[in-house]
C-alpha cells in the first residue's frame, strides 16, 4: 500500500509534517488557536500597507484567517503535489459551491458526474441554474468520450471519483486530458481518497475538493471542507470565496489539523479492514454484489488500481433479494453500525442508499443497496455484527 516509502516522503511523515511553519506554531508542535476579529495595526502608515488585495499569510480581518486557518490550509497544498494554494470552508458542501463559482457565469454549461453527491445535484440543478449556467449530466464511465460533450459553452467538468453512494471508478486522466485540450477546467471531488491516496492535479485535475468533515478530522465531530488549486485559478477561487465571505471558525480548524496528523495511519487502518470485509461479504449468498472499487464487481475498479495508491473505508453492497423491510431489519439488527449520514468518522455505519432516483444521464437498476462506513473497530466483531444483521434480513424474508 502506500506510504511505505523510507526517503521521509511516506503519507506519515507527509501528515505528521504538514503546515507547521515555526512562524504559526511558535515552536509549539501543533498551531496553537488563534481567535481574532479585529487586528490592531501599529499605525495608520501600517494599517494601509496591510490592505493589500492579497492578504494570503498576512493578518489583516479575522475573516480572512489567522496562523490556525493558514496551517491547516498550507498542510492540504502541501499534502497535493502541483497544487497552489487551499481556501478552507466551514462544510464541504460550501467547498463544492465556491469552487463551482469561482469557475462558472451565466451562460456557461458544466458537465456533472451522474454519480456525483446529491448536494452536487442540487446546487447545480438550483442556484446554478437560477444564475443562467446550465448543467449536462454525463455517465461516470465515460472517460475520454467526455469529448463528444463539450461544446462551445462548456466550461467545466465535475468529476466524483469513486462516486460516494455508488462507487464508480472514473477515468480521471483521459477526462482531465479531453477537458484541458479544449480549455474547459475540471473540478474533482476527492472526499473519498483525500490527496494521500490520489494526488489529483498530478493527474490534470485543476481544482480538487474534500469534505475535510470525513477523513481530515476524522472523528464525526467537525464541519469542514477545503478547495486545493492549481495557480491559474487560484485567484479566481480567492476572490470568490472572499467576496462570499466564506470563512472557517480557528476551533474547526484546529480539529482539522488536529484530525490530519493521524490521517495516514487511520486510512491505512479504514482501507484495511473494509477491503478484509468487502472480501468476506463477497463470500456470501447473501450479498449480489460488493461495490468495493477494488474489486472487479465495482465498474471501473482498474482505473483504481492503476492510479490509486490505497483504498479508503467506504463502500456499498447489494443485496440478493429483499426489499426495504428486509434492508430494514438487517441495518436496525446491527450493533456496532450506526445509522447516520456523513461518514469517515472512527465509528462504523450502515446506510441503506436508492441511488435511482438520483440519476437522470444513465439507469441504476440494481437491488438494494447498503453503505458502510467501516471505522476502527476490530474487523472480527463487525463482520459478526454483519453476520447478525444477515440472520436478520433471512428472517424477515420468511
Ligand atoms: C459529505 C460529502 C460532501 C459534503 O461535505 P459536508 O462537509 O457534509 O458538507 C461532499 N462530497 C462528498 C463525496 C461527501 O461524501
Amino acid at each position: 500500500m502506500s506510504g511505505d516509502t523510507p526517503d521521509g516522503s511516506g503519507n506519515g511523515t507527509r501528515v505528521v509534517r504538514a503546515g507547521r511553519r515555526p512562524e504559526w506554531t511558535q515552536g509549539i508542535v501543533s498551531a496553537p488557536v488563534w481567535r481574532a476579529s479585529t487586528i490592531l495595526y501599529e499605525s495608520v502608515a501600517h494599517l494601509r500597507a496591510s490592505a493589500a488585495k492579497d492578504t494570503h499569510h498576512r493578518l489583516f480581518y479575522g475573516r480572512r484567517g489567522t496562523p490556525t486557518q493558514w496551517s491547516l490550509a498550507d498542510a492540504l497544498t502541501e499534502l497535493e503535489p502541483g497544487a497552489e494554494a487551499t481556501f478552507l470552508y466551514p462544510s464541504g458542501v460550501a467547498a463544492i459551491a465556491a469552487a463551482l463559482l469561482a469557475v462558472l457565469s451565466p451562460g456557461d454549461e458544466l458537465l456533472l458526474v451522474d454519480s456525483a453527491y446529491d448536494p452536487t445535484r442540487n446546487l447545480s440543478n438550483g442556484l446554478l441554474k437560477r444564475m443562467g449556467i446550465t448543467t449536462r449530466f454525463y455517465d461516470p464511465m465515460i472517460g475520454a468520450g467526455i469529448a463528444d460533450l463539450i461544446g462551445p459553452n462548456t466550461r467545466a467538468v465535475f468529476l466524483e471519483s469513486p462516486g460516494s453512494l455508488t462507487f464508480e471508478v472514473q477515468d480521471i486522466p483521459a477526462i482531465a486530458a479531453a477537458a484541458r485540450a479544449r480549455g474547459v477546467v475540471t473540478l474533482l471531488d476527492n472526499t473519498w481518497a483525500t490527496p494521500l491516496r490520489l494526488p489529483a492535479m498530478a493527474l490534470g485535475i485543476d481544482l480538487s475538493i474534500l469534505a475535510c468533515t470525513k477523513y481530515v478530522t476524522g472523528h464525526s465531530d467537525t464541519m469542514l471542507g477545503s478547495v486545493t488549486s492549481t495557480a491559474e485559478h487560484w485567484p479566481a477561487l480567492r476572490d470568490t470565496s472572499f467576496q462570499l465571505g466564506q470563512t472557517v471558525s480557528p476551533d474547526d480548524a484546529w480539529l482539522g489539523s488536529r484530525g490530519l496528523r493521524t490521517m495516514a495511519l487511520r486510512l491505512d487502518r479504514h482501507a484495511e479492514s473494509a477491503l478484509t470485509i468487502a472480501r468476506w461479504l463477497k463470500t456470501r449468498s447473501e450479498v449480489a454484489a460488493v461495490l468495493h472499487p477494488a474489486l472487479a464487481d465495482c465498474p471501473g475498479s482498474e482505473y483504481f488500481h492503476r492510479d490509486f495508491t490505497g483504498g479508503a473505508g467506504l463502500f456499498a453492497f447489494e443485496l440478493a433479494g429483499g426489499g426495504e423491510a428486509e434492508r430494514a431489519a438487517l441495518i436496525d439488527t446491527l450493533d456496532l453500525f450506526g445509522i447516520g449520514y456523513s461518514w469517515g468518522g472512527f465509528e462504523s455505519l450502515a446506510l441503506p442508499v436508492d441511488p435511482a432516483r438520483y440519476r437522470t444521464a444513465t439507469r441504476w437498476n440494481r437491488g438494494p443497496l447498503v453503505r458502510l462506513n467501516i471505522g476502527l473497530e476490530d474487523p472480527a466483531d463487525l463482520i459478526a455484527d454483519l453476520e447478525r444483521g444477515f440472520a436478520a434480513w433471512a428472517a424477515a424474508a420468511r
